[in-house]
């Protein structure tokens, strides 16, 4: 039986608990929506602040030099690479992730061998799948979707590459890196990653396990801010034959010699396309920061503990429990089935719970742990219990769906 005495106790022994103090988040929230937008920070803000005022305002075109704009993706790319395993200059942060994914597929599939196939899997982000299917449609190859813990067994010879998000958005499941890396070295197989729901929650090794490209997201658990660009990974092992199918100036070997040929970076410089958005760019390098003496051992420790508390409430509550009870098999997040998840969502921001929804019937909570509470977990479960127990949500008003869910 979880009370909230037990869960005070736990925030009292949680070594990440100052980390809260970074964060601005507003009065009478509580935030589980991380996972799709993560809160400002202080940093965030005294950095944006910065940029826009000093950088651009009195620099001007001379910051791209003298405050290092021009090195700033590579810079963030070697922060997020400690979070997810990826030795220094391996990662650029650019473009949103979808671009990132549209490059590291069309770039794996000339790097692949010859063969029919790309392959993802069922529980793969919206996006990822029309990306691929566009590049595979584009090389004359078939897209397979698996079902999600069929995966391994669909890895076989006559597939190119196969490219899926490690963490399911909806179910919360998760893959197991190593063994479908393991999978794909055995027949031959690229591996193309998206970390959007991975970086920043528990630690992932990119390096270790074998992965050939990754890509992810810089405005989830990263915290860089509505929009902040997401980032690219390719090993070491394929940058040489990486191939950028998006042909453009700063993935030139000298973008200001302006060669009329292209001739492409040689390292990871060579993902990137166009322009840095310098300012979210900026802010994502700032909340980069807040990870930068965090232990990611206790970031995945928190993260678990935080989940199976909700977890156990809404047992209790004989709520529909979707997400993985194994740790191992799971995010930082826990999804609820419900027919009516959308009203019962609405229902509880307006009691101050931000959750979000996703269709057709998943009632989704994110867990960040850098700066939620486990105090705040058993407040948000005893909000919804009110809202089940009392059918607050059958309210019209909660019915109303807006363009954003
Ligand atoms: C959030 C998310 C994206 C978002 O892509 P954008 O290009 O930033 O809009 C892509 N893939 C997955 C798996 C996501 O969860």
């Amino acid at each position: 039986m979880i009370t909230r005495e037990g869960c005070l106790a736990l925030d009292d022994s949680d070594p990440l608990a100052h980390l809260r103090d970074e964060f601005l988040l507003p009065e009478g929230v509580v935030y589980l929506d991380g996972n799709s937008l993560g809160p400002l920070s202080t940093r965030v803000a005294d950095r944006i602040d910065r940029v826009v005022r000093s950088e651009w305002g009195e620099g001007l075109i001379r910051s791209w030099n003298a405050a290092g704009w021009i090195d700033l993706p590579r810079q963030v790319g070697d922060k997020i690479g400690r979070l997810v395993g990826a030795e220094p200059g391996t990662i650029v942060a650019c473009d949103s992730t979808s671009v990132n994914l549209f490059k590291a597929v069309a770039a794996a599939v000339s790097a692949a061998e010859q063969r029919a196939a790309l392959l993802t899997d069922a529980g793969n982000f919206p996006t990822d799948i029309y990306v691929m299917r566009t590049v595979a449609e584009r090389s004359g190859l078939e897209l397979r979707v698996a079902a999600p813990d069929a995966l391994i067994e669909a890895i076989t010879s006559d597939v190119g590459l196969v490219a899926v998000t490690q963490v399911d958005y909806r179910t919360g499941r998760r893959h197991d890196m190593g063994a479908v890396n393991a999978a794909a070295r055995r027949h031959g197989v690229l591996t193309v990653w998206d970390l959007a729901h991975s970086a920043g929650a528990f630690p992932v090794d990119l390096s270790g396990t074998g992965s050939d490209y990754a890509v992810g997201c810089g405005y989830k658990y990263l915290n860089g801010g509505p929009g902040a660009p997401g980032f690219i990974y390719v090993s070491p092992s394929q940058q040489a034959s990486f191939r950028n199918p998006i042909t453009a100036w700063f993935g030139h070997v000298a973008p200001f010699d302006f060669d009329l040929e292209f001739r492409p970076a040689p390292g990871i410089d060579r993902a990137r396309v166009g322009t840095s958005h310098v300012i979210s760019l900026a802010g994502l390098d700032a909340a980069l920061d807040i990870f930068e003496h965090v232990h990611l051992g206790e970031v995945e420790a928190k993260s678990q503990s935080l989940t199976q508390v909700f977890i156990e409430l809404c047992e209790e509550m004989g709520l529909d429990v979707v997400t993985p009870r194994e740790f191992v098999w799971r995010g930082s997040q826990v999804s609820l089935r419900h027919p009516d998840a959308y009203p019962i969502v609405q229902a509880l921001i307006s009691q101050g719970v931000i959750g979000d929804f996703r269709a057709p019937d998943i009632a989704r909570f994110g867990f960040a742990p850098l700066y939620l509470r486990h105090a705040d977990i058993f407040d948000a479960a005893q909000t919804l219990a009110d809202i089940m127990e009392r059918g607050t949500w059958r309210d019209p008003r909660f019915s109303l769906r807006q363009a954003v869910t």
